[in-house]
């Protein structure tokens, strides 16, 4: 192990600075809707990469911020990939009733954890691994994406189109409470069910009208009973809509639909109980039908990212960094895409984060120093190993 101890008191002594970027960060709002809020993190990102050496490539997503994907040409071995997020799920004005705040051990703000901290953190990481001369890859390429958030859909192929040239993928999301990183996540399904009947006057003309917003009615306790929290199985149905006017039978209906699974087979299982229980509140007069599709595939554990995830530990040993291994995650991230692809992930590089994505929202700010050395000696390790290997 080249140097977790090292690394640590040089993370110390960075502290002040990585929170006070932390917190001009913060102070950039960035809902996933805002373009301009959006495309200012992408190039504060971009600005500090740059001064590192990284040559900066931002390209215009239709309706959303810029996404960067920003490249640095070494001489050694190895493709490097650092996978990261520019938007937050916090629409503009949160900022005002809730700005950035540290109290004791922890700081506040939106999107301070997701993942505010963990660019910050690993923009630091490649800075101190290559002070130190062990993160002179092929190429390290860093990614900033702009629609996390909502599901990657405008991202994803371009992920996975620069997962497939990389190595390693080192994934941004933060920490969980304790010390946790990601070998693996689950599939995540964001589906709709519309029902069309026909709309007629309720007292004036009963027996025209079909109500589709009965058949869903029916449709919710069925489909929500497949949930299997032992197994990660989730059906929750978060938005229900339907109908016009108290007096008018509704002809239309609509529910939202989150569901989870983690593993690819029990996705397809889930789906097809959805399926067969949509068609069975069909009628003659009530067209029932399942829409979207699974937004993240399934991340099964491999042995590579298992041995990212080792080096991770070891170092943590080193300094008594807290540290584990989440296994049988139900939620997915940019990662999935490509541990999904087969290529060697590992995600929660960020600061540990308590109560993600609520007001609740903390990141515990002495992580910064031991998860930034943590990430700095897997850096250096994967450079290290690359070297050895390539001289035989
Ligand atoms: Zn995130």
């Amino acid at each position: 192990m080249v140097a977790a101890r090292e690394f640590r008191d040089i993370f110390a002594e960075r502290l002040e600075t990585m929170l006070a970027d932390i917190a001009e960060l913060v102070g950039v709002e960035a809902g996933s809707y805002d373009v301009e809020g959006v495309t200012r993190t992408s190039q504060w990102v971009g600005e500090r990469l740059s001064r590192q050496g990284f040559e900066l490539n931002y390209e215009q997503v239709p309706e959303r911020g810029d996404r960067l994907w920003a490249v640095r040409k070494g001489n050694g071995q190895g493709r490097l990939m650092i996978l990261g997020h520019a938007d937050t799920v916090w629409p503009r004005g949160t900022l005002e009733a809730w700005p950035f705040a540290v109290h004791g051990d922890l700081a506040e703000g939106p999107g301070v954890g997701d993942m505010r901290g963990g660019l910050v953190l690993a923009i630091n990481a490649i800075e101190v691994a290559s002070a130190a001369g062990l993160a002179d890859f092929e190429e390290i390429k860093f990614l900033v994406v702009s629609d996390e958030e909502l599901g990657s859909p405008l991202s994803r192929g371009w992920i996975e189109a620069h997962a497939k040239q990389a190595d390693w993928v080192l994934t941004l999301e933060p920490g969980r409470p304790g010390g946790g990183y990601f070998t693996s996540r689950g599939a995540v399904g964001a589906f709709y069910v519309e029902a069309k009947g026909h709309t007629a006057h309720a007292a004036a003309n009963y027996l025209k009208g079909a109500s589709a917003v009965r058949q869903l009615a029916i449709l919710v306790p069925q489909i929500e009973a497949l949930t299997r929290l032992d197994q990660g199985t989730i059906v929750n149905v978060g938005i229900f809509q339907g109908g016009d006017a108290r007096q008018v039978i509704p002809g239309h209906a609509k529910l939202h639909v989150d569901m989870r699974a983690r593993t690819p087979e029990a996705a397809e299982a889930l789906q097809k109980d959805v399926e067969g229980l949509v068609a069975s509140v069909a009628t003659d007069r009530v067209s029932v039908e399942l829409k979207g599709g699974w937004t993240r595939p399934a991340w099964a554990r491999s042995a590579e990212s298992a041995a990212l995830y080792e080096i991770v530990a070891t170092a943590s040993r080193e300094i008594d960094a807290p540290c584990f291994e989440l296994t049988n995650i139900s939620g997915g991230s940019d990662a999935s895409f490509c541990g999904a692809l087969g290529v060697p992930t590992i995600d929660g590089l960020g600061p540990i984060c308590n109560d993600i994505c609520s007001r609740d929202e903390t990141i515990v700010v002495s992580s910064l120093v031991g998860r930034g050395a943590v990430f700095s000696t897997l850096i250096s390790e994967l450079w290290k190993n690359r070297q050895q290997a390539a001289k035989g």
